[in-house]
């Protein structure tokens, strides 16, 4: 299908929404003192005058968080039932679940393919650059010091802030760090743990916690079954197809709200970073690791999926990322690959021109398992922290965390800020101390922001070459 000049225009509302709403928060400050007279005592105290300015921001920032909050769980609210749909009506649209076969092999050799190689780009450039080395791993290790205390107790309230959940959710996550240090989980546990998150045994459960890949492991089986039982089922199958072209109108009416949603969304969390965070100070603390995560994310992003989207598919990648763009600038403003599936969903068949079937197949299980940006990081950081720790990892070392990563990475939800949870696996599998996750805490909001794109873009690139793995029988009925 040719993309509409209204997506064209709506993309454009939305790159402006984004740069609008970083000024807005880099202005914040000013704006927040407008009109401010300091009264005698605040003008003699600092620390008075800082936080009353905090104050007079909140009033601010807690309106447009309100607004990105509204956006996010309308966005998330579609997420459940479009997976049940497009799953089911794709499957139920080819008629028999064994022709899944061919594609269904092709879209798990592209997520693991993918994801090693952002893993390997990641260990060289982290080895290269050395961003843990040097002065830089001493001013770390300082820094380290002085936050060590309270270390648990941050990462457990800067996730629970972040994926909107309790910090004893979390330290259950966790399985809390004791545990975790005493049972130091081997690759064993962890290939347990994956195989078991494909299971639930309650549907409503694993629904109301967005559990995606149960859901569709159950929806690939029940829509199997329905094809096999003819006209007995009809009103089932006609349901569950009308349902899924009635969710995708949805889509288009909630994203006429993203300019407006995704502004909201950017400006509260960057000026939240801006006014409390000494967010540019955090930025170059952590500068070169940053950098490192960031160059790694810019070759998997420009160079290495673009050649694998070349080699399948002969298709212009940078024209197919651009047709991506309302997904990838929602991921943006997200972090949530979850939250963006719905827009992914979108704007792969509408504007990527991707068939459905392919879309339906294979973006839902992406969004859940395929993670490259996610995978890169976790490697980069762990390799980090063992040289702010003067552990020189030997080449066995990396590739254990190679593999760790790459588990890690599957087994991260589409959540903001998920990554930084299964990274415990990585560390904890080459032994390095837990504590120092500290050091990237402070950044990971924002590098959680580029990572979760390039895991979208990942997912969409997906969908255009597993589309190939279709035979022409089965792709005809998108374009009745
Ligand atoms: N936020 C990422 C996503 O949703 C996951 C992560 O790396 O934390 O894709």
């Amino acid at each position: 299908m040719a993309a509409k000049r209204g997506d064209h225009q709506l993309t454009i509302q939305i790159a402006i929404a984004i740069v609008l709403a970083i000024l807005t928060a880099l202005l914040l400050p000013t704006l927040a003192s407008i009109g401010y007279e300091p009264s005698g005592d605040a003008a003699d105290n600092v620390v008075t005058g800082e936080s009353e300015l905090i104050a007079r921001a909140n009033y601010i920032i807690v309106p447009l968080r309100l607004g990105g909050e509204i956006f996010l769980r309308v966005l998330k609210m579609l997420v459940v039932p479009l997976v049940i749909a497009s799953v089911m009506a794709g499957i139920l649209g080819l008629g028999d679940v064994r022709k899944l076969g061919k594609p269904g092999a092709v879209a798990v050799v592209y997520y693991l393919t993918t994801t090693v190689l952002a893993v390997i780009v990641g260990i060289i450039l982290v080895n290269i650059i050395n961003p843990g080395g040097g002065s830089s791993g001493e001013e770390s290790r300082a820094n380290l010091l002085e936050s060590k205390a309270s270390a648990k107790e941050k990462i457990y309230t800067a996730i629970a802030d972040e994926s909107g959940t309790t910090d004893e959710d979390v330290a259950g996550v966790l399985g809390d760090g004791e545990y975790i240090e005493r049972k130091n989980p081997g690759i064993s546990r962890v290939l347990e743990n994956l195989v078991l998150m494909m299971f639930t045994d309650n549907l409503f459960k694993a629904a109301a916690n967005m559990e995606l890949l149960p859901l569709i492991i159950f929806s690939i089986a029940f829509a199997g079954l329905l094809t096999t039982m003819g006209s007995k089922v009809t009103s089932i199958v006609t349901f569950v197809q009308q349902a899924n072209d009635a969710l995708m109108g949805f889509i288009l009416l909630v994203m006429r709200f993203a300019p407006l949603g995704i502004f909201c969304l950017v400006a509260a969390r960057f000026g939240q970073a801006n006014i409390t965070g000494n967010f540019l100070g955090e930025l170059q603390k952590t500068g070169s690791y940053s950098m490192t995560v960031l160059i790694g994310l810019a070759v998997h992003a420009f160079v290495t999926l673009p050649a694998i989207l070349y080699l399948f598919t002969r298709r212009n990648p940078y024209l197919f990322m651009l047709q991506m763009s309302q997904a990838l600038l929602t991921a943006f403003s997200t972090a949530s690959s979850s939250a963006t599936l719905p827009v992914t969903m979108e704007s792969a068949i509408d504007e990527g021109g991707v068939s459905k079937k392919s879309v339906d197949f294979v973006l839902p299980l992406g969004a859940t398992i395929n993670m490259d940006g996610t995978a890169l990081y976790e490697a980069v950081a762990a390799i980090f922290i063992a040289q702010v720790v003067g552990a020189d990892l030997p080449f066995t070392q990396q590739v254990i965390v190679a593999i760790t990563a790459t588990l890690a990475a599957i087994g991260a939800a589409g959540i903001p800020e998920a990554g930084l949870v299964t990274m415990v696996i990585v560390l904890t599998a080459v032994g390095l101390p837990i504590e120092y996750m500290s050091l990237i805490l402070s950044v990971d909001w924002l590098l959680d922001r580029f990572r979760t794109t390039v895991n979208v873009f990942g997912d969409a690139c997906g969908a255009a070459i597993v589309e190939k793995s279709f035979t022409e029988d089965q792709l005809l009925a998108d374009h009745e």
